[in-house]
């Protein structure tokens, strides 16, 4: 069986109530036009999911952005992956290279949230991804699989665990890799997860992430090894979103 394509949105730290249009719109798209060979999903932050989630748009699953690595307790401000499944949530991104920099989250971090949601009976998406200085030391491979390698826990399956390889230096930049860098990364991330987990390593769905937009979707997508996008910025629009959609149509 091959991975499952999933295109996911991060909204990252924007969206208000009115931002319930954009969802009614990406629905209305996906009613109206060709069906999507792939999952869509919604990640908006935490004070949306409730609602999001009960507008039961058709075709769009609601995920959330982080969570604690805990199910309850003192931690002020936090989120527990037992919430985010109260509220609605099916996914939850964790790893994300903006929480591993301002929240010097490291990869055993990553992987006891990843763990967290599993536990839950939610997807994890686990996001790995190098600096600009790294990529120029010429250590990408040995930075994202060490991070693959700390971040995934043993309970992962391909059921329950997504990868996004996400370039630090190609997040909101308008950069991006070549195609043939980026196949070069989703093989070896392939390669590690088939070592790991065997026969099933070649089931789990890899997403890229970093600049994805319309005009790059088809191309970005269409690399050996990538099973869709993880999108930032470009999430945000309702058209532009469905754009990357396209790639899969
Ligand atoms: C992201 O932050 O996950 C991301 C991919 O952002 P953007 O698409 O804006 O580069």
């Amino acid at each position: 069986m091959k991975p499952t394509a999933l295109v996911a949105g991060n909204w990252k730290m924007n969206g208000l109530a009115e931002s319930r249009s954009e969802l009614e719109t990406l629905s209305k798209l996906l009613k109206e036009g060709t069906e999507a060979g792939c999952n869509v999903l919604i990640c908006p932050p935490y004070t949306l999911i409730s609602s999001f989630a009960a507008m039961n748009a058709e075709s769009i699953a609601i995920g959330a952005q982080d969570c604690h690595a805990k199910a309850s307790g003192a931690h002020t401000g936090d989120i527990s992956a037992q919430m985010l499944r109260d509220a609605g949530a099916e996914y939850v991104i964790v790893g994300h290279s903006e929480r591993r920099a301002d929240h010097g989250e490291s990869s055993a971090l990553v992987c006891a949230k990843a763990n967290a949601v599993l536990s839950e009976g939610l997807r994890a998406i686990v996001c790995v991804g190098e600096t600009e200085a790294e990529r120029d030391a010429g250590s990408t491979l040995t930075v994202v699989l060490g991070q693959l390698a700390e971040s995934i826990p043993e309970s992962a399956t391909p059921d329950n665990m997504i990868v996004a390889y996400e370039p630090v230096w190609a997040i909101g930049t308008g950069r991006t890799p070549t195609t043939d860098d980026v196949a070069e990364v989703h093989t070896a991330l392939r390669n590690a997860l088939v070592e790991r987990f065997g026969e099933n390593g070649r089931r789990f769905s890899l997403l890229y992430g970093g600049s994805v937009k319309p005009s790059n979707a088809k191309e970005l997508m269409s690399a050996p090894n990538v099973n869709g996008a993880l999108v930032g910025g470009a999430s945000l629009k309702a058209t532009d979103f469905n754009g990357i959609i396209d790639a899969y149509r």
